[in-house]
């Protein structure tokens, strides 16, 4: 396995922009710097460590499904965001892990479901960090074309039923969605496409002789600009075939990487098993700071404050795309996230190795290169002409100057 990973660009991406301030970053997917509850974490933190024994138990182990207060609150909070319509047995704290970061719950449930060889179902585009842990395990990918409410249902009927065919449907565990403006496109699947995709993978579960799971990553579900977002796949009478990620990174703080699940049995089980070999449970101070912050209430205060922020960043570069980049450049415009899925005309490349990202990089500006966010699928060609842009982590003045600078040199190289 160590010889099969290559860099993840996740990693090189992350650290130029802390290594060279002077490079505007419109690639890595920061959160918003002064937004970061600094006073509610302070707060919390001084109640916490105000009384002895609540101190001594944050900084003691846990166990490894995590604090049943934290549990509970965070079933609670995603039963409120279904609209209270799903089986309320669906969001009990049994059902609940939490994990350090969504992104450990998306490697510990690949773990447990696939084994070498596998066929992951995937978006196309999609979230190009959970592309590593597949090349990590030896998956093969195949990917399911994005419409505006979500992935192209007739092709994924297709691919299942042309892997029926070939014998392989008892290779493919799940199908990976990114719900709620999506990484990198920003497109939300609607309810509709999310039932009508369980029910596809169902209808082939015989052939396959065993579930087809649904594996929810709802990362970005709290920052929709509006509070009016589609329900999760869990009020879904399939309920019990929904892994659901979900995170308090992206609404809370992305420095304290506390993220969870809400799974069905068998896979509660083998993740707890997987987690105990990984960690035998999330930091419990982070879990008491964030059990504290959503008992106060101020969460949501604080969730409501980021929406606005994000939906004002999100028109700053909207602005100045409008005003800086030159016609044929074209974009998606998310109701909520921290991305713009932007394509420039198909006679240009985006990539790593292109002149516009060198170019990009001698101007001092970083985009994520979109066919990295496209999985090694032999059936198709990797679209190369597309670049992920963030709002997230660059300050308002950046934002502005790093779309400039973009636009600067998207204009040179179609000159
Ligand atoms: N899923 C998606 C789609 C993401 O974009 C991210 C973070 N970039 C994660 C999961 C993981 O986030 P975390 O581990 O901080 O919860």
């Amino acid at each position: 396995m160590g010889r099969r990973m290559t860099d993840p660009p996740v990693s090189w991406l992350m650290s130029l922009a802390l290594a060279r301030p002077q490079v505007i970053s419109l690639a890595a997917g920061f959160t918003d710097n002064v937004t970061l509850p600094v006073e509610l974490s302070r707060q919390v933190l001084h109640e916490l460590f105000s009384e002895t024994t609540s101190a001594r138990a944050a900084l003691q182990y846990g166990t490894t499904p995590g604090d049943l207060g934290l549990r509970t609150l965070t079933a609670k909070r995603i039963q409120v965001l279904d609209n209270n319509r799903g089986d309320a047995a669906l969001y009990d704290p049994a059902r609940t892990v939490m994990t350090h970061g969504s992104q450990q719950l998306l490697y510990l449930l690949t773990e447990c479901l696939c084994d070498e060889g596998d066929i992951l179902l995937v978006e196309d585009p999609t979230y190009f960090v959970f592309l590593g842990i597949a090349q990590s395990r030896n998956l093969r990918c195949r990917a399911v074309k994005m419409e505006k409410d979500g992935v192209n249902l007739g092709q994924l009927k297709k691919i299942l039923e042309e892997l029926k065919l070939s014998g392989e449907l008892p290779r493919v565990k799940m199908l990976y969605l990114i719900t709620y403006h999506q990484n990198p496109s920003g497109i939300t699947t609607s309810f509709e496409k999310k039932t009508g995709a369980l029910e596809i993978l169902r209808s082939y579960e015989h052939d396959a002789g065993h579930p087809i799971y649904l594996l929810e990553d709802s990362a970005y579900r709290e920052l929709g600009f509006k509070e009016q977002q589609p329900e999760s796949g869990l009020v879904a009478s399939g309920g019990e075939r929904v892994l659901y990620a979900g995170t308090y990174s992206k609404p809370f703080a992305t420095g304290a990487r506390i993220g969870f699940g809400l799974l069905p049995e068998p896979l509660m089980t083998s993740v707890l098993h997987a987690k105990t070999n990984h960690d035998f449970g999330t930091a419990n101070f982070l879990q008491a700071m964030m059990y504290r912050v959503l008992k106060s209430g101020l969460y949501v205060e604080h969730v409501k404050k980021l929406r606005q922020r994000y939906e004002f960043k999100a028109n700053v570069m909207l602005e100045a795309m409008k005003q800086h980049f030159p016609k044929g450049v074209e974009w998606i415009e998310p109701a909520g996230g921290l991305y713009y899925w932007v394509s420039v005309p198909h006679s240009m490349s985006t990539g790593m190795k292109s002149k516009l990202f060198k170019a990009a990089l001698d101007a001092d500006v970083i985009y994520v290169p979109g066919d990295l966010c496209y999985a090694d699928d032999p059936t198709r060609r990797k679209p190369n002409y597309e670049m992920r842009l963030s709002f997230g982590g660059a300050s308002e003045e950046n934002i502005r100057e790093g779309i400039r600078r973009l636009g600067e040199v998207l204009r040179a190289q179609l000159a």
